[in-house]
């Protein structure tokens, strides 16, 4: 298992903790998607989220979280599930290599510093949960940790970081959650301020071969705490060909009809895992029968 995500417990304090290692299913993404480097460290850093907080939602329910910004890279979209399962595509993969001063990848200037994140819940109602925010810096984990205090009012500390290498490979790619639940210590929260603060950027961490265990252990330096589960982490499509289909049919006869007499085929590409669906003339004419068959004709 090199991609996983413990999650533990501070009973007493009142926190709990995610820590994960993304590294090899970062790569898979960024290699999928063609991205360069400042690309690749933002789809990255958003994966990671994602999957973070797909850790917290129930069982068998999904998280997305779309940024729009300002900047050439246009919107990151991720979703993830509680089995530790992740999708997610950037709107321009291909951006021009941005740097800061520092020589760290400029994923705020990619982004952008004014937009917006929108996290969307599946909680098993006809209407998903949606939770509106404003960009705060356009990193990503600052972005996320907004989104938690401002939109659902718990006090969350979110590091995030991807390492990218000269020649375009991930070499470190990981992150980390805290919350806090009431009613938590003044001195539990001081102490958290302070280890994270040691700690500093979370890619150094990855990058020195530490482990999500020993992330957390970091963390949580003088508080007392329990692993209560530690699970396996991929990038896997929801993609198929039956939902592609679902899709072709719901442009309805008229257009699929036009799409067989202008072009005699279909191509559908995933946006997610850039899969490509092909239905040539006889699958086409397969669809179009389908849905006759499946509205009835007048007077019949
Ligand atoms: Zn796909």
């Amino acid at each position: 298992m090199s991609d996983y995500l413990i999650r533990v417990l501070s009973d007493k304090a009142n926190v709990i903790g995610l820590s994960c290692r993304t590294t090899e299913l970062v790569n898979l993404a960024c290699r999928l998607h063609g991205t360069t480097p400042t690309a690749s460290a933002a789809l990255g850093r958003a994966l990671t989220g994602g999957l973070l907080l797909g850790a917290l939602t129930k069982p068998g329910l999904r998280v997305g979280l779309k940024f729009e910004g300002n900047g050439p890279l246009k919107k990151i979209l991720v979703e993830a599930d509680s089995e530790g399962t992740v999708r997610g595509f950037v709107g321009v993969p291909d951006i021009d290599v941005m740097v800061k001063d520092d020589g760290k990848l400029h994923v705020s200037g990619a982004l952008g510093t004014k937009g917006f994140l929108t996290v969307f819940k599946d909680v098993g109602l006809d209407e998903p949960y949606q939770g509106i925010v404003k960009l705060r810096t356009g990193e990503i984990a600052e972005d996320i940790a907004y989104y938690f205090v401002e939109s659902e009012q718990i006090p969350s500390a979110v590091g995030l970081g991807v390492y990218v290498e000269t020649d375009g490979h991930v070499s470190a790619a990981g992150g980390f959650l805290i919350q806090t639940l009431p009613p938590s210590e003044d001195q539990t929260i001081d102490q958290l301020i302070v280890n994270i603060r040691k700690i500093g950027a979370v890619t150094h961490v990855l990058r020195d071969g530490k482990t999500p265990e020993e992330l957390i252990g970091m963390l949580f330096e003088g508080i007392p705490f329990e692993i209560l589960e530690k699970k396996g982490l991929s990038f896997r499509c929801t993609c198929n060909r039956d939902r592609i289909e679902r899709v072709l049919i719901s442009l309805g006869c008229k257009e699929l009809t036009h799409l067989l007499e202008e072009h005699g085929e279909a191509e559908v590409g995933c946006e997610f895992c850039r899969a490509v669906y092909r239905f040539d003339r006889l699958d086409l004419e397969q669809l179009i029968s389908d849905i006759e068959c499946a509205v009835p004709r007048a007077g019949s």
